[in-house]
């Protein structure tokens, strides 16, 4: 503090901060001057207060007079005018109490805490009261008489000390809410990018200027680090964020250095750097040009606000990491299918998309090369392939990894066709020092007027690249709609079956099978029957497949047994003690583990004769896996249930294996019961399994008789039995006991 030309006051005691907080109030007020407003009727005081303060000069800040000559005016400089320092005001004007009404305006209404006010009068009685005084702030009280050139010297040089001390303290109040505020405001972005930016806009609100500056990161951690510049703003904006190694600008390069060097913040005349220890690995540095020299409470802040915000740029830069590792293949880098998928979400969003395709390029035989060659040498083969597609195709293309050995590209139809991506694989790939040939298949989508998602896409992808791995290696396929309707349709089914389960939208239907001799009833079959919400019936040829392919086949095939079961014992309850219930199993349930003891568990529970259930497996079945497959029938008919081969004469079993399995019953499928009436030579296949039977000792089922011809045909070949529509369709547990009664069943 020293005044030009003048004595110090040792009359007045200083804040530490006083100094410093100078150059804050400096920077943020009126540039350069302090700014004093005369309010007096008096044109004398005027000039006189002008002459008297001309030479004083604060910190290189001269004063800027301000001049009012009645209470009005000054208000209306008061609305207009911002950083005044001192008020240098007259008590009595217009009216005896217009100088003091001023100051209750300037505190209540304008609400202006900060100037200091130092009230002058002529005439002693004119004094204001003490309460006043200390309600309106008031710094000082004179008599015109006392105010000397000397003394108003002194009381206006402390008036502005005061006023720097008070916008110092509220300046560092501001900031330090303003660093509370902006770690929340920070913590809310995502992203290293939009964190790194975010620092430089709240390092520009705390020191209200405009932004300016950059954010860098040092890989490494050391002098030999790698530099990034990960956000720019303002003037530095220009700075290219792709020159990796450095930055463009020698001035901030230096200033970087410095700080990164000495690790830690830096405040020179034109710019501050802030540092930023980061987590070992990585640290950080931002930037920002401030044009002019920062105030000691400024640095502070800023030392406050890095030390706060040092803890959010550790949890970005892990957050961050969590997110590549999300969206990014750890191996090749590449985006990984997440990320493809968001990618080709976004291009099929956008209106044009002709001309652009998806590829699935997957390596021929890698698996196998994996396993013989070990991970190792599998993770350089797929990095070279990486390599390759990356860099023959990746300036125009997306490239991802979207599975173990299965690349994604997409763009350009002029690229991304069959030609140019399996040539790729034309020349061999030098691994580990090794000539590696290689060849690749694809799966191509066309997203010209593609309707579907990304998932979708890539799973149309997928299945265009399953269809050409099954055709020929190192081929392609493109994607056709039929394709994908018939397994998207299965997934859907899927899902409806297993709804279904729950909601009891399935349910048993029950075809009798009759003596063909007596027409009486011998027994029936119990089918499956799916009736959904909208009344409609899904034929089981459609659903079975899919509940067998799913799973739900053991769950839905225990349910069929046992209801089967509870009807067979109600039935004998009724009286029809001689009546065989024919249940379907599916060659998925019979591979299940606990089949055997689902049976044994159902037998017990319903406690229905097992020599009155007859278990149907298809001739298929009863092909595969000959001798886990007898082992069971073995133990199954151990139980005293009976089986019969369903739609027999389709497959071709051998007489032996027939044998050994140990059927009871042979069902002639219905393809050859419809042939026997078209059938111009004299023996059909049906007439073959009818004297199969006879010689096998086997019984036999004529399935799908719809005629009398074909009725009267098989009994004349002498078949014992049939089922069909001539005598009777599927039908309900009600219908099937009315029908046995009206039947003669027995
Ligand atoms: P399947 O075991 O050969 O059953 C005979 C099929 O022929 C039944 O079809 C029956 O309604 C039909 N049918 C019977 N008589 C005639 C006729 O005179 N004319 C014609 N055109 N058809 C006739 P459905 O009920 O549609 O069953 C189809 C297949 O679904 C069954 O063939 C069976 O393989 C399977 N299935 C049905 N229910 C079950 C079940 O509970 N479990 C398992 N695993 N499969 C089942
Ligand atoms: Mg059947
Ligand atoms: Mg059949």
């Amino acid at each position: 503090m020293n005044p030009a030309g003048m004595p110090a006051d040792d009359d007045i005691v200083f804040l530490d901060e006083a100094h410093d907080a100078a150059a804050t109030a400096a920077r943020s007020g009126a540039e350069g001057v302090w700014r004093v407003l005369i309010v007096d009727d008096d044109a004398d005081v005027h000039s006189a207060t002008t002459f008297a303060l001309a030479n004083l000069e604060m910190q290189q800040r001269p004063l800027e007079f301000l001049h009012a000559y009645s209470a009005t005016e000054a208000r209306e400089i008061l609305a207009r005018e911002r950083d005044i320092a001192v008020i240098l005001l007259d008590v009595v004007m217009e009216q005896d109490d217009s100088g003091l009404q001023l100051v209750r305006h300037i505190r209540d209404v304008l609400k202006l805490s900060e100037p200091r006010i130092i009230l002058r009068t002529g005439q002693p009685g004119y004094a204001p009261e003490i309460d006043a005084i200390r309600d309106f702030d008031i710094n000082d009280y004179k008599t015109k008489s006392e105010l000397t050139r000397i003394k108003l010297y002194t009381t206006v040089t402390a008036a502005i000390r005061s006023y720097e001390q008070i916008r110092a303290i509220n300046t560092s109040r501001r900031g330090l809410d303003r660093i509370v505020r902006a770690s929340t405001e920070l913590m809310a972005l995502h992203g290293l990018d939009n964190f790194a930016a975010g620092i430089l806009q709240q390092v520009a609100g705390l020191l209200e200027c405009e932004p300016d500056g950059l954010v860098c990161v040092r890989e490494g951690g050391n002098d030999h680090g790698e530099l990034f510049i990960i956000a720019t703003l303002g003037a530095c904006e220009g700075l290219s964020r792709n020159a990796a190694y450095g930055i463009g600008d020698h001035a901030i390069a230096r200033a970087v250095d410095g700080s990164f060097g000495a690790r830690h913040h830096l405040f020179e005349a034109q710019h501050a750097v802030l540092y930023f220890p980061g987590n070992g690995s990585r640290d950080f540095a931002a930037y920002i040009r401030t044009g002019a020299p920062l105030g000691e409470i400024q640095q502070r802040l800023l030392e406050v606000f890095a030390r706060h915000i040092t803890v959010g740029l550790d949890n970005v830069m892990l957050v961050s990491r969590l997110h590549n590792s999300a969206f990014y293949d750890p191996l090749t880098k590449l985006p990984n299918r997440t990320r493809l998928r968001e990618i080709l979400d976004e291009s099929l969003s956008l209106g044009n998309r002709e001309g652009i395709a998806l590829a699935l390029v997957d390596i021929d035989h890698f698996a196998e090369t994996n396993d013989a060659l070990g991970h190792q040498f599998g993770d350089l083969l797929l990095l070279s392939v990486a390599a390759r597609l990356q860099g023959e195709l990746g300036e125009q293309l997306t490239i991802g990894r979207v599975g173990g050995d299965t690349f994604g590209v997409l763009g350009d139809t002029a690229l991304v066709n069959p030609g140019v991506l399996l040539r790729l694989f034309d020349k061999p790939f030098s691994i580990d020092g090794q000539d590696v040939q290689l060849s690749a298949t694809a799966g191509l989508v066309s997203l010209a007027d593609y309707e579907g998602g990304g998932a979708d896409a890539l799973k149309d992808a997928d299945i265009a690249l399953k269809r050409a791995k099954l055709l020929q290696r190192a081929g392609h396929f493109y994607f056709s709609r039929n394709m994908g309707v018939d397994i998207r349709e299965r997934v859907r089914m899927m899902h409806a079956l297993r709804t279904a389960i729950e909601d009891n939208e399935l349910f048993v239907v029950y075809q009798p099978q009759i003596d063909l001799a007596s027409r009486r009833p011998v027994g029936a079959e119990a089918l499956l029957r799916w009736k959904t919400k909208d009344g409609s019936f899904v034929p089981p040829d459609r659903f079975i497949p899919i509940a067998e392919y799913s799973g739900l086949i053991i769950e839905i095939g225990e349910r069929v047994l046992r209801e089967a079961c509870l009807e067979l014992v109600r039935l004998q309850q009724l009286g029809f003690q001689d009546f065989t219930m024919s249940v379907n199993v599916s060659q998925v349930q019979f591979r299940h583990p606990r089949f055997l003891d689902m049976v044994r568990d159902v037998l017990h529970e319903t406690q229905a004769p097992a020599s009155r259930i007859e278990l149907e497996i298809t001739e298929s079945i009863a092909m595969e896996e000959p001798d886990a497959l007898i082992r069971l029938l073995g133990q199954i008919k151990q139980t005293g249930i009976s089986i019969a081969i369903d739609d027999f004469g389709t497959g071709f079993s051998s007489l032996s294996y027939l044998q050994r399995l140990q059927a009871d019953r042979l069902k002639i499928d219905r393809s050859f019961v419809t042939e026997i009436t078209s059938s111009a030579r004299g023996s059909s296949i049906a007439e073959m399994v009818i004297q199969l039977g006879r010689n096998l000792g086997l019984s036999v089922v004529a399935e799908g008789v719809e005629d009398e011809r074909q009725a009267g045909i098989l009994e004349a070949l002498g078949c014992p039995l049939a089922q069909g529509y001539l005598f009777a369709r599927p039908m309900t547990v009600d219908q099937l006991r009315t029908w046995l009664k009206q039947n003669g069943a027995r």
